[in-house]
This record gives structure tokens, C-alpha cells and sequence, in this order.
């Protein structure tokens, strides 16, 4: 519809009605305008002469003010006009004149179109008033003819309505910024598609929306090449992850089906289906309409599109990244950081007290790597992965290390019964079926800290124990272990520098024969003596100094003593005297551990049938041939072999049968009853065994005259202990073997 300025003005009072082509057809709508004139008759020659107007598709209402003041309570409570037909002088001179101040400065309302009119030419305002003020005319009433007034009434509400769009599409692109900034802080693909349904929300008013894409690489398990639901708006959330085709809407399966394809958006007046993609990334989001779209809605929607289609693909990117970063490649499960996370999670979680964390390590697992190949053992350690799944839905899996796994779950599910239950059968791996052993630590929500990475602390204590303990291969952590694993770490720190300040000493405890009661030889025993002066027993430190490895470097240094000391006696005359050294499993694990031992014998000059090593019979529990071995190569060398503590360890006979040995030592505790009726079975049996295998028995402990006498009836060839004396430092045994000659 188009007006044209007509030259030949009537004046406005004047019936010209026959604009025939600025009318149109109405709809229901229609545009508010606010007549504001102190003379009545005004008001109903301008609605007469307006009467039939129809201004882009909609026709004019009217509501009349008959001064300024009743003018600014209309505007205020209808915020819907949109022009204001407003007479300057009313109550007072510049009545109308205060309406406007009212309507932009103080209403702050930039959008309402305002026509002056004035009954006198002499009451102009000011040009600064109609430019700052954003006046659409000014005339004087004289001047508006019929046309005139309707061109100017169209004028404005055009203008209105542009501003209005204008305004609109601000909105709407402050909107699609303030979306893509949104959206850009949802890192992933499901949280991605729920924001963007609801920013589309905001833009057309959708009765519901699904976004729809390939589950391939999203949807766990999902290998098909079916559409899936990864968001969903007003509809239900456990579509989530399920095909499109769970909607059960045909419509719906249709559009986005054929959008898809034809990579094209479709709108209707009640859904539409968006294409949405970046890169390789694809996807359709389908929208139930609460009514049809607007062209400008539509327009804003591609512009959101456009707008936020890279960030699609970002998100793909950042999940990849992601998954690089907190997935184990190998099983699948969240790794050894996404475990922390969960961990976080189980900590503050303060719902479900019943809650139990645990780690699972895999015995021995690096000799079947190493012995059937990498290969065997990824596929073993992904069969374990599926394996623990089997624990059921309500468990987390994780894996936390090379061979140790991570869950969490319910007390009733995470236990060390069900656990171990797992482990009972066999995994198959490639062609092998191979039997697995764990150690399992478990901590549970009440003795847990908060904060994930301590609770992985709290686990890994309970699992180091498990590992340790000899009777069950689970433990629980509770809080006392970590104050003694500080303890511990504390003192090994301690024990670490004294010995590099050479504050560990060895002390000898003479070794007498029993028939002749002379000196044969000693026991060469550490003492630890802090910076303040006290002994620290070697039944405390020893296991510290075998946990953390120290002992390797310790234990070196007390054979080179034990070297050196057999020396000095030689030098002193005393030819004849042996010195036995106590020796650690982890001794053995050192590789030249053998050559070490011979080489000081050889540094030293010193026989090799004088040097002993004493090992306990636990020394075979973890190893036996690697022990066997060693031993067998520093007995080919001279090197005598006792079995320490004999009678308290597990090991089997058979075993006991193949290591080298000289002599057996009866433990202290066979020896200290042994006087009493019954008592002395024990010792008498060790007694015999060994004299059956062609070993020397000695007993050590020996406290009184009575113990002595007794194992001189039973036969025992040698003694030790604080009978005869205590252990002494190396100056001391020297005067002690001056005195006993
Ligand atoms: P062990 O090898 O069985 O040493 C004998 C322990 O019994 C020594 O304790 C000794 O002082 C004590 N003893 C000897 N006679 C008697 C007695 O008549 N009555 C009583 N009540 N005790 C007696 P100590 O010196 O405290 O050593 C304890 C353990 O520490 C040793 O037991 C040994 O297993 C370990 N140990 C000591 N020195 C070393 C070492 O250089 N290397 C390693 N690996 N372990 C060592
Ligand atoms: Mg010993
Ligand atoms: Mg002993």
C-alpha cells in the first residue's frame, strides 16, 4: 500500500475520504493511538477523519487524553500506543511539551511515534525540542488536511514499526551472542543439544524439540548408522541416547530424515527441522511450533544457526580431546584423572552414605606381559575390564593403572566377597585361559576424605597393605593407616640421612659351640642410634628399610663390615671366627646382588667359608627359584648359608629342601619354653631335621643355664644369646674373644 503526498491540500475538516488505496484489509490487530487535545472537538474529527484508516494490515484504536497530565497516566498504563496525536498548549502553554519530556526522558520510551499539533502558528516549539525529542511532525491544525493527517498518521506508525523490528532483531541477536558465549562454555555433545534447545526456545516458541544425530561415537555402544536423540525440550528425558524413532512421531521421523539428506532446513506452521553442521559433524534438530514462525523469526534462526554451527563441531572436538585425556584407550573406562574425578564426586557425595571405593591391582600381571606379549596382555586386561562391568549398572570402572583398576559403588555390590568372586574363573586371552590372583584395597564413604585425589591416597595405603598381608588379600582403610604411613614416610626420611651420616653401627653377638664353649664366630647385628642418642630396635627400622629399598644400599654396608671386621679378628689372631650377616628379599632383587656379596670378600681379603648369610625362610614366599639361585651361586663361592628363625615361616619343606644350606637357626621362640614339660618338641624336631640333613643346628636366645643344659640333651651343636652376651659394638666383641680364649 503506498500513500502519496497530495499537493492539493484540503483543510482537515474538509470530508476528501475516497483514499480508497491507503486502506487494506484488516486482521485482528491493531495499532494504539493516543489523542491528546483539550478541545473535544478535535478528538472526534480526527477519529472521523482516521476512521477507515487501515495502516499496514491493521486499523487504528483510539484513546483520548483531554490534558498533559491524564496523556502521561494513559501512556503509562497502556504501553501498547504507538502514536501519540498530541496538542501543544493545553493546561498550560507547554502542557503538551511536558507529555513528551515525560514519554523519552522519564518513561524512557524511544519507540512511540509523537505528532504535534498546535491550534496557533505562534506556539511552534523550538527546532532543538522536535530533534531531540524525536518528533514525526509538528503541524499546525490548520494545516493537517484529511490526506495530510493520514499521511502523517501512516508515516509515523511506519516508522514505529521499523524501530519496532529494529528492536526486535536486537534482541534477537543479542540473544544468538549471548547463546553462542553460553553455548561455548558446554563441553559436551548432550549438554551442547539441550543449550541450544533451549536458546531456540527463546527465539520461536517451541511446543517441544528433539536434537537428533548419528549415535556413532557419542551414544556408548552405539555402532549403527540410526539417528539418535541426544537432547530433548518438553518431551521426556529417557529419550535421551534412544533412535528418533522412540518418539513414535512420524512427522518427526520424516522431516528429519529428509532434512538430514537434503541438508536443507524445512519450516512449516507447526514444526520445523534444522540442519545443523560443521565440519563432518551433522545433525538435525526437530521443532514442534506453539505458533507459526515470523519471516524476521526465521531469519534470525538462520542466523543462529550459522552462528553457532562451528561451535558443534567444537564440541565434538573438545569430547574427542576429552576423551584422549580422561579415557583409557585400552577398556574404554575413565582413567587414572577421570577416576580422581569420580573419586571427587564419591567424596561429596553426602546422599549415600553406603557408598565404597576401591582399587583392584592384578598379581603378576607384568610376568604374563612379559611372558605371552603385550598382545595377551592388553586382551587380558580388557577381558578383566568386562569382567568387572558385570558387577552391574550402579558401579563406576575406571583404569587407574597399567594393571590396577578403580570401581565405586554400593556396599552391596563393591565388597571384597564379590570382588574376588570375579576373579575366581579364569580369563580367556587369545588362545590361554590364565587364572588371575588380586590384591584389592576398598575405602568406604564414611572413612573417606572429601577431595578425590586423597581418597585415591586413602585407597592405594589399604591396597599396599592388602599386598603385604600374608592371610587375605583385601584390606580396608581406616584413618589410623595413614597416620602410620606418615609415621613411616617420616622415618624412612630419618633413617635415610642418618645413614648417610654414618650413624648405623654393627654391633656382633658372639656364637659359642656348645660341647667346647668357645667363641665360633658372631652375629652381626644393626643398631641405629639418632642424633639424640637413642637406639631405635632393628625390629622397627629393618622392615622400613626393606619397604622403601634402603635396605639394598644398608645391607651392602653391613656385608663390606662384616668383611672388614673377620679381618680385624684374623689380624688380632683370631683365625677361627665366622661373622654371619643378615640378609632382606629385596636384596635379591638386585641383580648383581651376588657379585656384590663376593666382591667384598674379595675387597677385603677375607676367606669366604667365614662370611655367612642368613635368610629367613620367608625369603621364599615371593620368589623361590630367584632366591635358590642366588644362593646356590654364593655357595659355589665358599659362602656358608643359615636358615634364620627356622620353624616360624610358611615355607614348604620341598623348597627348604633345595637352598644351600649350612646351618639352621632355632628361633628365640622354641628356645625360651623349652625347659618347660612338653615344651621342647618343637626344638628337638628342628634339632633332628637338621642333623638329618647333614646341617649344624645352632639355637639362639638363650637367656638362662636350664635352656642350655636342655639343648645340650637334645643335641644341638651351637648357641646365641644373651646368656653368653648381648650384642656389642665391633671394639668390644674384640676384648670379649681377648677374655674367652
Ligand atoms: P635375628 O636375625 O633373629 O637376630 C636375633 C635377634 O635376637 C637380635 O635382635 C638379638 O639381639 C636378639 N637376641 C639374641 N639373643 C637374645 C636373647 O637371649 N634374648 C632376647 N630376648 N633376644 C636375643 P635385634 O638385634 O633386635 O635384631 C632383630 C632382627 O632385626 C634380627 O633378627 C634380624 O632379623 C633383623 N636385623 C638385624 N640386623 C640386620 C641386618 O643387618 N640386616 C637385616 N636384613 N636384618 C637385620
Ligand atoms: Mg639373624
Ligand atoms: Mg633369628
Amino acid at each position: 500500500m503506498q500513500v502519496s503526498e497530495d499537493t492539493n491540500d484540503d483543510f482537515l475538516f474538509i470530508d476528501d475520504s475516497g483514499e480508497d488505496e491507503i486502506l487494506d484489509e484488516s486482521g485482528g490487530e491493531i495499532w494504539k493511538v493516543l489523542i491528546v487535545d483539550d478541545d473535544p472537538e478535535i478528538h472526534s474529527v480526527t477519529q472521523l477523519a482516521l476512521s477507515d484508516l487501515i495502516v499496514l494490515g491493521r486499523r487504528l484504536e483510539y484513546i483520548h487524553a483531554y490534558s498533559g497530565r491524564d496523556a502521561c497516566k494513559l501512556i503509562e498504563e497502556h504501553d501498547d500506543i504507538v502514536l501519540v496525536l498530541l496538542d501543544v498548549v493545553m493546561e498550560t502553554d507547554d502542557a503538551g511539551l511536558n507529555v513528551v519530556k515525560h514519554i523519552r526522558e522519564t518513561l524512557e520510551r524511544s519507540d512511540i511515534r509523537i505528532v504535534l499539533r498546535t491550534g496557533q502558528p505562534g506556539y511552534a516549539p523550538e527546532e532543538s525540542v522536535i530533534k531531540d525529542y524525536d518528533i514525526n511532525d509538528y503541524k499546525t491544525k490548520t494545516e493537517l488536511t484529511r490526506r495530510k493527517l493520514v499521511t502523517t498518521v501512516y508515516a509515523a506508525i511506519r516508522s514505529y514499526q521499523q524501530i519496532a523490528t529494529v528492536t526486535q532483531n536486537r534482541i534477537g541477536l543479542e540473544k544468538i551472542i549471548g547463546a553462542a558465549a553460553h553455548l561455548l562454555e558446554l563441553h559436551s555433545v548432550h549438554e551442547y543439544a539441550l543449550g541450544i534447545l533451549i536458546q531456540l526456545k527463546l527465539l520461536c516458541e517451541s511446543k517441544s524439540s528433539v536434537f537428533c544425530a548419528r549415535g556413532q561415537g557419542i551414544v556408548d555402544g552405539v555402532d549403527d548408522l540410526s539417528l539418535y536423540i541426544l537432547g530433548q525440550d518438553g518431551l521426556s528425558s529417557v529419550l535421551i541416547n534412544q533412535k528418533l524413532e522412540t518418539l513414535k512421531n512420524n512427522e518427526a521421523s520424516e522431516r528429519v530424515a529428509s532434512c538430514y539428506q537434503q541438508k536443507q532446513n524445512f519450516y512449516s506452521p507447526t514444526c520445523l527441522a534444522l540442519y545443523l553442521a560443521s565440519g563432518s559433524y551433522k545433525s538435525v534438530i526437530y521443532i514442534e511450533l506453539e505458533q507459526e514462525l515470523t519471516e524476521i523469526d526465521q531469519q534470525l534462526i538462520e542466523v543462529f544457526l550459522t552462528n553457532i554451527a562451528i561451535g558443534y563441531e567444537n564440541v565434538h572436538l573438545f569430547q574427542k580431546l576429552r576423551n584422549a585425556a580422561y579415557k583409557d584407550w585400552l577398556t574404554e573406562l575413565p582413567n587414572r584423572l577421570e577416576f580422581v574425578n569420580l573419586l571427587d564426586n564419591f567424596g561429596q557425595n553426602n546422599s549415600d552414605n553406603s557408598l565404597v571405593a576401591g582399587l583392584i591391582d592384578i598379581n603378576h600381571f607384568s610376568d604374563i606381559n612379559d611372558g605371552l606379549g603385550q598382545d595377551l596382555g592388553n586382551q587380558l586386561l580388557s577381558a578383566v575390564a568386562n569382567r568387572l562391568k558385570s558387577l552391574g549398572e550402579q558401579c563406576q570402572f575406571a583404569r587407574v593403572g597399567a594393571d590396577v583398576f578403580g570401581v565405586i559403588g554400593p556396599s552391596e555390590k563393591v565388597n571384597p566377597e564379590n570382588l574376588t568372586a570375579l576373579f575366581n574363573q579364569s580369563f580367556s586371552a587369545g588362545e590361554q585361559h590364565l587364572p588371575i590372583n588380586v590384591c584389592i584395597g576398598l575405602c568406604s564413604k564414611e572413612d573417606a576424605g572429601s577431595r578425590g585425589v586423597n581418597i585415591l591416597n586413602q585407597i592405594n595405603i589399604a591396597l599396599n597393605l592388602a599386598k603385604k598381608n600374608q592371610l587375605e588379600h583385601f584390606v580396608y582403610y581406616k584413618k589410623e593407616m595413614e597416620e602410620e604411613t606418615l609415621w613411616r614416610l617420616g622415618m624412612i626420611r630419618q633413617l635415610r640421612t642418618d645413614f648417610a651420616e654414618q650413624r648405623l653401627e654393627v654391633w656382633y653377638q658372639p656364637q659359642l659351640n656348645l660341647t667346647s664353649g668357645k667363641v665360633i664366630g658372631a652375629e652381626a647385628l644393626l643398631r641405629w642410634r639418632t642424633s639424640d642418642g637413642k637406639f631405635i630396635s632393628p625390629v622397627v627400622f629393618i622392615p622400613l628399610a626393606e619397604y622403601s629399598g634402603l635396605i639394598i644400599e644398608i645391607g651392602d654396608w653391613v656385608v663390606n663390615q662384616a668383611c672388614k671386621q673377620i679381618k680385624r679378628l684374623e689380624e688380632a689372631g683370631f683365625d677361627d671366627v665366622g661373622i654371619s650377616v643378615n640378609v632382606s628379599i629385596p636384596q635379591f632383587r638386585r641383580v648383581d646382588f651376588v657379585e656384590t656379596v663376593i666382591e667384598a670378600t674379595k675387597i677385603h681379603q677375607v676367606e669366604p667359608k667365614k662370611l655367612e648369610l642368613e635368610v629367613t625362610e620367608n625369603i621364599l614366599m615371593d620368589d623361590p627359584q630367584l632366591v635358590i639361585d642366588a644362593l646356590t651361586k654364593v655357595k659355589a663361592e665358599g659362602i656358608r648359608i643359615a636358615l634364620d628363625d627356622f620353624g616360624t615361616g610358611y615355607s614348604s619343606l620341598s623348597y627348604l629342601q633345595k637352598l644351600p644350606l649350612d646351618r639352621l637357626k632355632i628361633d628365640r621362640s622354641f628356645v625360651c619354653d623349652i625347659t618347660k614339660p612338653g615344651k621342647s618338641i618343637l626344638a628337638d624336631t628342628i634339632i633332628n631335621l637338621g642333623k638329618q640333613m647333614n646341617l649344624r643346628v645352632i639355637a639362639e636366645g638363650i637367656e638362662d643355664e636350664a635352656q642350655q643344659e636342655h639343648l645340650k640333651s637334645l643335641g644341638c651343636h651351637e648357641v646365641q644369646g644373651f646368656y653368653y652376651a648381648k650384642p656389642m659394638p665391633a671394639d668390644e666383641f674384640l676384648t670379649y674373644l681377648r677374655n674367652h680364649q
